[in-house]
């Protein structure tokens, strides 16, 4: 799997944070030194990773932890913010000419997928219901040409060739003429490939860009060559001005180094992938997407997320220190059934709780409804009795009261006190859960 030893690499990094409660520039400086040797292990480019590094840094040595999220989790979290914003926060859409024909300009080294591309992006803008036609103006390979015509035939879309003997310029302003008559929608142009980058491919490519006025002029580039694919980028920017890249053979066992790397080193953004051989394997690249790949850790990203929409800081703390010292109370519980209200159902709460997936749906729904139950009663109680549960426990003439008001019987109020106690227990076991540590004993 890509990304794998990316993705161990980091899991080493946030096993160090285990146990700890705040974040610090101390306690982060060694799972940050596993990052960094984690990402130059993927063929990140140095400066990148410096760069990163220090702002990662940064934002988790100055953030709160939430509470209930544990210091790893929310490492997790500015980690993926961070990657985010290094593949360039948002998805690079492409853009399409306001009038007449796109002309998408397609370059890249030889054997990094440019031809298949050619014809993966016109069966995705087929899909999106765009005419295509492609362009062959790889003049020096007739095997080029061919294997363009095949591709072609098989997503249905025409070839536009005109041998080797006309030079690629012309051949491309013959093609966008032919495409404005037949109102096609979008030209992709395949121009030649080298083995390396040379004086006579770039002023053959300049010499294209001018005779067709391009919208897109995309960078084909070969996941596998890691870090160098960032340095293409950013050389054909400069030398002919692009406004983006392609990346291929993610499918494979690539480091990921050239999907981190491109962004930052070229200023250009990455705009589409390619996952396979198949016409279906080339889709827009997704910043967050990607970087939820890396980390592997998606769950723990939306857990920290809904933690932090939801509880406040405050009253997440005061929470926590009434659960763990057995003081949890009716207002407590009113305040806990609110929030679980809040963040939608019990069940996928229960779900992101490392450990706690062996509640059964059966077991969830009837604590649920036993809530709403519980509630109508808590709502008659006193604030004191709210505030003191051992009142009730300890007066048969309250629980007669309450029972009277709510509408429920006095065996069900002695229930409720009961389950309350229980309740404090449970809660420690699962706040223990959370937290990776011991269950404290039952005070009372
Ligand atoms: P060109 O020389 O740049 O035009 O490269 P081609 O389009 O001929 O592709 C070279 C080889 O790479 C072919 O065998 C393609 O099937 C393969 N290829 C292209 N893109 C991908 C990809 O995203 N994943 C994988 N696994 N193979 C790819």
């Amino acid at each position: 799997e890509m990304f794998g030893q990316l993705t161990t690499g980091l899991e080493s990094a946030w096993n160090k944070l285990r146990g700890t409660d705040v974040l610090t520039k101390e306690n982060i400086a060694e799972p940050m030194r596993d990052i960094r040797r984690a990402l130059l292990e993927a063929d990140v480019s140095l400066p990148v990773v410096r760069s990163f590094i220090e702002s990662v840094t940064e934002k988790a040595a100055g953030t709160d932890v939430i509470r209930g999220v544990k210091p790893e989790q929310q490492l997790v979290k500015v980690v993926n913010d961070e990657l985010v914003q290094l593949m360039g926060g948002e998805v690079s859409d492409l853009v399409f000419a306001k009038t007449g024909p796109t002309v998408i300009l397609l370059a890249g080294l030889q054997g990094v997928g440019k031809t298949t591309v050619c014809a993966k992006l016109a069966y995705y803008l087929k899909k999106m219901g765009k005419s295509c036609m492609l362009i062959a103006a790889d003049v020096y390979r007739p095997a080029a040409i061919d294997q363009l015509t095949i591709l072609g035939k098989q997503v249905g879309v025409p070839v536009y060739s005109e041998g080797t003997e006309v030079k690629p310029s012309q051949i491309a302003k013959n093609g966008l003429k032919e495409a404005k008559s037949k109102k096609t929608d979008v030209i992709i142009v395949d121009t030649a490939g080298r083995l390396q980058v040379d004086k006579a491919m770039m002023s053959e490519l300049k010499e294209v860009k001018r005779a067709v006025n391009p919208t897109e002029v995309l960078l084909v580039v070969d996941a596998m060559t890691g870090q160098e694919a960032a340095s293409l980028v950013s050389t054909f920017n400069v030398e002919i001005g692009i406004t983006g890249a392609i990346l291929t053979k993610l499918d494979g066992d690539s480091r990921g180094g050239a999907a981190l790397s491109i962004k930052e080193v070229s200023g250009k953004p990455i705009k589409f992938v390619g996952r396979g051989e198949r016409m279906e394997d080339l889709e827009p690249f997704y910043p967050d997407r990607m970087a939820q790949r890396i980390l592997g850790m998606g769950d723990v990203l939306s857990f920290v997320e809904k933690a932090q929409e939801v509880m406040r800081q405050e009253d997440a703390e005061e929470l926590q220190k009434k659960i763990l010292s057995a003081k949890f109370n009716f207002n407590d519980f009113l305040k806990q059934t609110q929030a679980i209200a809040q963040m939608g159902s019990f069940s996928r709460i229960i779900g992101m709780i490392p450990g706690m997936n062996k509640v059964t749906p059966a077991q969830i729904r009837e604590a649920e409804k036993n809530l709403k139950f519980m509630e109508s009663m808590i709502n008659v109680m006193t604030p004191e009795e709210r505030e003191r549960p051992e009142l009730l426990a300890e007066s048969r003439e309250r629980r007669i009261r309450v029972a009277k008001e709510s509408g429920k019987n006095e065996r069900q109020v002695s229930q409720l006190v009961a389950q309350l106690f229980r309740m404090r227990a449970q809660m420690q076991k699962m706040m223990g859960a959370m937290q990776g540590q011991d269950t404290p004993d039952m005070e009372g």
